[in-house]
């Protein structure tokens, strides 16, 4: 029996990367998922390559109408969902000075004010005993030039989740926060980094562990703690980012 048999789970931003890989993951360990993403091309590719036991669900992350609009359709398909991970996000990086009120507010849209309407729609159709995973970033603590406004909606998302963990705990549902570093997605090139500009090898040479992670290496934390064996951790974060916060200084 897979680790996730007869859980029922929601994935936002699942057509590419860490939470496609998720959604993939949780699949081969027995759930049922449902994806979403704000492009349908890209989310019905997703489905077909996901296959059997997949649904998806077109929702941007940065509408709130879009988050009750989910809300109803999982009420109405599934009645209720045991495993909420909210993966959508994204941003552009740049100098501090040159953010605008536009690039500021599109991104705490869609990562921070999202990702906690998200999680309000959804709450009373999570099972009592389910758990809320939220994806944040090692740059919610990296102090990252150019990253101001991203790092401020990733530290945000570790600061709803330990709230979050002691407010629903009375339910028994748990919520934990997950802080990638660099992962291998198309993450950089949606952010205006081209792959060829990224220099891989640099990055990679930064990294204690000697290279980006794979969206896999992520869904595999994501899957235990959204599992039972996951049963007594809530309000924590784990980094997945090869040594890298504990090693900043490491060239
Ligand atoms: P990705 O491959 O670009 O995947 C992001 C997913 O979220 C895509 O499906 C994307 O859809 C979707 N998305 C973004 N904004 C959305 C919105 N407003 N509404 C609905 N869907 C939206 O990148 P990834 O690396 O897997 O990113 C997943 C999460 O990990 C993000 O929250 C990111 O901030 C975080 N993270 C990534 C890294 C890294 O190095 N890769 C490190 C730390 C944290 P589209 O295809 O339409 O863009």
């Amino acid at each position: 029996m897979g680790l996730l048999q007869n859980k029922t789970a929601v994935i936002t931003g699942g057509n590419s990367g860490i939470g496609y890989a998720t959604a993939a993951d949780f699949l081969e360990k027995g759930a049922k998922v449902l994806i979403t993403g704000r492009r349908p091309d890209a989310v019905q590719q997703a489905v077909d390559a996901l296959g059997n036991g997949t649904d998806s669900f077109i929702a941007d992350q940065g509408k709130i109408e879009d988050a009750a609009k989910l809300a109803e359709y999982v009420r109405d398909r599934y009645g209720k969902i045991d495993i909420l991970f909210v993966n959508a996000g994204g941003g552009k990086f740049g100098n501090f000075a040159d953010v605008t009120e536009e690039v500021f507010d599109s991104m705490m849209d869609s990562n921070l004010k999202g990702a906690f309407f998200t999680v309000q729609h959804l709450l009373p159709l999570i099972n009592d005993g389910g758990t809320i995973i939220l994806l944040s970033s090692v740059n919610a603590y990296a102090g990252m030039p150019g990253s101001a406004v991203y790092s401020a909606t990733k530290a945000g998302l570790n600061s709803l989740g330990r709230t979050l963990s002691r407010e629903l705990a009375g339910r028994k549902i748990r919520v934990n926060v997950v802080n990638p570093g660099p992962i291998d997605t198309p993450i950089f090139e949606k952010a205006g980094i081209p792959r060829e500009a990224l220099n891989h090898e640099l990055l990679a040479a930064r990294m204690p562990l000697g290279r980006l992670g794979l969206p896999e290496e992520v869904a595999k934390l994501v899957s235990f703690l959204s599992s039972d064996e996951a049963s007594f951790i809530t309000g924590a974060e784990y980094n997945v980012d090869g040594g890298l916060t504990v090693h900043p200084l490491i060239a």
